[in-house]
């Protein structure tokens, strides 16, 4: 069965909603998510989805756009499933949209647990080391833990300069664990926040990691008063003033009896346990000095710093949510009350720290450090950064490890600075709806200098890294962020040609869409488009959702998203050209849309049950891929040249449902031709797969393979239009044609990408046209990466001739890549 979609969906930016109709939507968000729920328990087949999985609603929100999002957790017999999670997109009409998902097909499992939750969280213990005891009593869920394992796609294997697509995650088994969260300070241990997952059945630990969630300012404190003189809300009591923000916060805590944290407060600290510490207090509601605090002074007015500036801080990221993206306060719906400690000893770090905690849904920020010349950790931009870790909790809830966890921190990073360039560049001040371009800087940090403080726009300039690698998840989310961070950089400000501001990924630059549009785009992503296993390709397929919601499909917006997160090697430029017809080198068909040709009279629809299927209009189905039943499948016009249709979500070679067998044809684009053909066209030319044969297509002659020397040379004589081949290193092949006089021979020469893992810069392939004793009248050669070249000759003898195209490939170092690769040779005569 083809199913139903037939024709192709208009695509169009966003159109957003007038505020009563949200408001509407709004108050019927109970009835909206029990539609996406019903919606998502009749989709149950084409998701994939047995009897013994069923999703539960953690949080639904309206955006302006009248869209409602419900986030789903996946269950397995009533167990959580770890990292099974599907947001479904309910519009203004009720229609559900495809579904944004991270899903674990059949997560069959032994539910009956053979270790007990008490040995579980003892072995965790253990694990992290824990010898002084627990101020928080630690927390144990036994779930299903999909152990995954990363790996380079097969195909791609012995390849040097690795792209973030290229890499898969591996299902190695399905375990029963407990997900075991500690969480103490005290003098022994210092201050832990650690997650481990403990196998149920076997009692080993099969995953863990910190998951304090900190600034990491293992330095800098800075002048406290960062932000000059500003005006911070206080309370009036009896005897004087407490710095609690009346007007921010009046939801109180959550699961908090209201009263003592209610609204936002600062508390100056007097011991770990908040209910120790006491609301920071003035007789004469005046505050502070602007004065660096260190340890031991006793100036009550420098005492007070820390707290104006943390206090100024949280109600400029309050204002901002509010004023710039429509939010109700951190959880985004309620407006719950935060609370921060100042003058916190953050025992680990000696001080030079700041952190949020999730438990209690509040912060704490250390002085600094006086011998590291690491001031008072409290400046905009750190506080900022903070309050963005509580956002990320109640929205793409990253976790706080491996690639997610680099894109936790760089959310904050965002977070960070668009805070201060609102605050500084006078957005706040005049109450403004949108984000200065001016006023902030690109700096993490800097102000409480922190000798390594992050440099969103180059983080390599202090010790950071600026690129997608195949190793970056185990960098830690301090470092993994970087280039993600970098990438907002360019997104939002443009890349350079040179210099710090240069990506060698994009060597002829960029235009930024501003601060404002590149933070909606993210903001957008993150809140509604990312799950909490989103890594660096999945934070790619957001963005550009994002930008596509918000500025409509190929707009600018959308091309600098692709164009910055080129930029840190992570999937293709954007390539302009005309698009009619074209599913591009890079380019994604999801769920629900598709490709017409030019004419329009052909559609290739990818179907909601995961059939790519291509129709008449209106409505006969010519063709498809014979994938239905895997609903949120899309396709991929993958960078490698293959075109493939894939199961969302676990990138691994048994999600390929079908493909076309074309890789090694680098920036293959597939075109959908009038006459109702379906061809992947090499990026010079060739066509190497289709429906029926295209015009031409029978000229396109194979190698033999024997055709090593210029005796044993294939004939490709006109009209041939070039020839496929493929070859071993070290190799040369000939081909033998006949050119006219006074014509000219051009070979276009396009071959398999010759990327290692090794640091071997010099393998490339050449083509060259020879004469009959061998003697060479033209050549060019590529780059490992950039495999496509093309040379010409004249023929000015007056006579037709009688030439050799020769391709070959060359390796620097033998032992390297014995891979047999692909190539295109199209031949054109003129
Ligand atoms: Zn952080």
């Amino acid at each position: 069965m083809l199913g139903m979609l037939a024709a192709a969906q208009a695509q169009a930016q966003l159109a957003a909603q007038p505020k009563e109709v949200v408001a509407r939507i709004r108050a019927d968000s109970s009835e909206r998510v029990a539609r996406a729920s019903q919606a998502l328990q009749s989709s149950r087949s084409i998701l994939g989805i047995g009897a013994d999985s069923e999703f539960v609603p953690i949080r639904s929100d309206v955006d302006p756009f009248g869209i409602t999002h419900v986030r789903f957790q996946q269950r397995y017999r009533g167990l959580k499933v770890w990292g099974g999670q599907l947001v479904s997109h309910v519009d203004a009409g009720n229609r559900v949209l495809p579904y944004s998902l991270s899903l674990h097909h059949s997560p069959v499992v032994d539910v009956a647990p053979r270790v007990s939750e008490g040995t579980a969280i003892r072995t965790a213990a253990a694990k992290a080391g824990i010898q002084g005891g627990f101020t928080v009593a630690p927390q144990a869920e036994l779930l299903v833990y999909p152990v995954t394992r990363r790996a380079i796609a097969a195909r791609y294997r012995g390849s040097r300069n690795i792209d973030a697509t290229m890499m898969e995650r591996r299902l190695v088994r399905n375990a029963l664990a407990y997900h075991v969260h500690l969480e103490t300070r005290n003098r022994v241990d210092g201050d832990v926040s650690m997650e481990v997952i403990v196998d149920a059945h076997s009692g080993e630990v099969l995953d863990s990691w910190p998951s304090l969630q900190t600034a990491h300012a293992r330095a800098d404190g800075a002048r406290s008063q960062y932000s000059g003189t500003v005006s911070i809300n206080a309370n009036s009591t009896i005897g004087g003033y407490e710095m609690r923000d009346m007007q921010r916060g009046a939801a109180g805590q959550p699961g908090r009896p209201e009263g003592q944290y209610a609204n936002n407060l600062v508390l100056d600290y007097v011991a770990d346990t908040p209910a120790a510490s006491h609301a920071m207090r003035d007789e004469t509601n005046t505050w502070g000095d602007g004065a660096n605090y260190t340890a031991g002074s006793s100036n009550p007015d420098t005492q007070q710093t820390a707290g104006v500036d943390v206090a100024f801080g949280m109600q400029a990221s309050w204002d901002f949510y509010r004023n710039v993206i429509n939010r109700s306060g951190i959880d985004g719906l309620h407006g719950w009350a935060t609370f921060a400690v100042v003058h916190d000893p953050q025992s680990q770090s000696g001080g030079a720290n700041a952190a949020w905690y999730p438990s209690c849904f509040c912060m704490r920020y250390g002085d600094g450090s006086p011998e590291s010349g690491i001031r008072n950790l409290t400046s905009l931009d750190i506080v900022a950064h903070e309050m963005a870790h509580g956002v990320n909790q109640f929205a793409g809830d990253l976790m706080y490890a491996a690639e997610p966890g680099g894109l936790n921190e760089a959310n904050s990073d965002i977070f960070g600075a668009m805070v201060e360039f609102y605050v500084r560049g006078g957005g706040l001040a005049s109450g403004a709806a949108t984000i200065p371009q001016t006023g902030g800087n690109w700096t993490i940090l800097d102000e409480a200098r922190v000798p390594n403080y992050r440099i969103m726009y180059k983080p390599s300039l202090t010790g950071g890294i600026d690129e997608w690698t195949p190793k970056l998840h185990q960098a830690g989310p301090h470092r993994a962020s970087g280039p993600m961070n970098r990438a907002f950089y360019f997104l939002a400000n443009g890349a350079a040609l040179s210099g710090s501001r240069f990506s060698p990924h994009l060597p002829d630059g960029m235009t930024g869409i501003g601060n404002d549009s590149a933070f909606r785009i993210w903001y957008r992503a993150m809140n509604y488009y990312f799950t909490m296993m989103s890594d660096y390709v999945a934070a790619r397929q957001a963005l550009i959702t994002a930008s596509q919601d918000l500025f409509g499909p190929g707009s600018p917006q959308e091309q600098a998203v692709w164009n910055a997160m080129r930029a840190i090697n992570v999937g293709p430029a954007w390539s302009a050209g005309a698009t009619c017809g074209l599913l591009e080198s890079g380019r994604q068909l999801s769920s629900g849309s598709s490709v017409s040709s030019c004419d329009g009279r052909y559609g290739l629809a990818m179907q909601g049950d995961g059939n790519l299927a291509l129709y008449r209009h209106p409505g006969t189905a010519v063709w498809s891929s014979g994938t239905g039943g895997h609903h949120g499948a899309y396709a991929a016009m993958q960078v490698d040249g293959n075109l493939v249709v894939q199961k969302a979500g676990l990138r691994a070679p048994q999600a390929v449902l079908w493909h076309a067998g074309t890789w090694e044809y680098p920036e293959s684009s597939l075109q959908v031709t009038n006459d109702g053909n379906l061809v992947v066209r090499t990026a010079n030319g060739l066509p190497v797969w289709y429906r029926t044969p295209p015009t031409g297509a029978a000229t396109v002659a194979t190698s033999s393979g024997t055709n090593t020397t210029i005796d044993s040379a294939d004939a490709l004589n006109a009209p041939a239009t070039g020839a496929l081949g493929q070859m071993r290193f070290g190799t040369d092949h000939y081909f033998r044609i006949q050119v006219a006089a006074g014509a000219s021979l051009t070979l276009d020469f396009v071959g398999s990408r010759l990327i290692r893992s090794d640091s071997y810069a010099s393998d490339f392939w050449a083509v060259a046209i020879v004469n009959a004793s061998g003697a060479q009248l033209a050549q060019a050669s590529t780059d490992p990466y950039n495999t496509r070249a093309t040379t010409s000759y004249r023929n000015t003898s007056g006579n037709p001739v009688t030439l050799l195209a020769k391709v070959s490939r060359n390796i620097f170092w033998p032992g390297g890549d014995l891979n047999i690769h692909r190539y295109a040779l199209a031949v054109r005569h003129h």
